[in-house]
């Protein structure tokens, strides 16, 4: 395994491994402080790809200002160790300089979908993660980049970026990992204390919830969000931020929920001084029937 941090020196390792060895490169972003989340990620690169490059970058220009930047956990050591048992051969480790030189003044802006939920919440945030992102798939060139669905908003915002910009990589897409207690992974998990932790599995207690409704056969989409609503405030500790019942390709608000397209519900919550997010989504029954034909032999 090799730690490469410089932009220059990553660039010519895949040129090379794509031109002279004709080898598939996975590309899997983090901000690292690594866990099962990233890992199922990896495991998934490693799978489907001949050479898997992980980058490990704390993206300053996606945090808005007062958010956690300078405290968001960093250890280069643990991620390596980890990233080693998983064969991976090159992990992307640039300075802030490095991926921002001096005068640096493009930026790239995903227009619609960047501009509800996340992007309401975090103005900026999304310019940030489709800047970065636009850096490392021209530095990288990756056939294909892995993504968590847990920030689902953010899996739109790439997908629409690489089809709009034209990249060439194709975009996957893996499903929430989560602790036994339903709490997402997440690398924020480490400013929870025990009874935050604890009050944290409400996130996915509310979504469950809005699930369960659902499959009783509620179709309006206030209701679902009412029903979710309603578990996260009977946790004292979670205060609700917003919950959200859209589209879950487009995006776009919903009244009524059709029995023909999935839908997204995702919501932001704080437990005491921590931001923490999660999302569901909900299938209708004839998708997965159809889903399932098409699967079998
Ligand atoms: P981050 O380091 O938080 O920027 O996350 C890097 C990638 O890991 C993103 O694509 C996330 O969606 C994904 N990820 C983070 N937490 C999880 C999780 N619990 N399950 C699956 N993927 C995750």
């Amino acid at each position: 395994m090799e730690i490469i941090n410089r932009r220059q020196r990553m660039s010519s390792v895949t040129r090379k491994l794509r031109r002279e060895q004709d080898k598939t490169i996975g590309l899997v972003p983090t901000m690292g402080a690594l866990h099962e989340g990233h890992l199922s990620l990896v495991r998934e690169a490693r799978q489907m790809c001949d050479v898997v490059v992980v980058s490990v970058f704390v993206n300053p220009t996606q945090f808005g200002p007062g958010e956690d930047f300078a405290r968001y956990p960093r250890d280069l050591t643990q991620d390596t160790t980890r990233l080693a048992d998983y064969n991976v051969e090159y992990i992307f480790a640039p300075t802030v300089e490095e991926i921002y030189p001096k005068n640096f003044s493009t930026y790239v802006t995903v227009e619609g979908l960047s501009e509800q939920l996340e992007g309401v919440a975090r103005p900026g945030h999304f310019r940030g993660v489709a800047t970065v992102l636009t850096i490392l798939f021209n530095t990288v060139r990756p056939d294909f980049a892995f993504f968590g669905q847990k920030d689902a908003q953010q899996t739109l915002v790439v997908k629409r970026l690489v089809r709009d910009l034209a990249f060439d990589t194709e975009i996957v897409v893996l499903p929430t990992v989560r602790e036994d207690s339903g709490l997402a992974l997440s690398s924020r998990n480490t400013y929870l204390d025990n009874e935050e932790r604890r009050a944290a599995a409400v996130l996915y207690r509310a979504l469950s919830q809005a699930r369960e409704v659902y499959k009783e056969g509620e179709r309006s989409a206030r209701r679902l969000a009412e029903a979710a609503r309603d578990v996260v405030d009977s946790e004292p500790r979670a205060r609700l931020e917003y919950i959200s019942v859209t589209d879950a390709e487009t995006m776009e608000k919903l009244d009524k929920i059709s029995d023909e397209r999935p839908v997204l519900i995702a919501l932001a919550v704080h437990i005491g001084r921590t931001r923490l997010i999660d999302n569901i989504v909900l299938r209708p029954a004839r998708q997965k029937a159809r889903t399932a034909e098409l699967k079998s032999p």
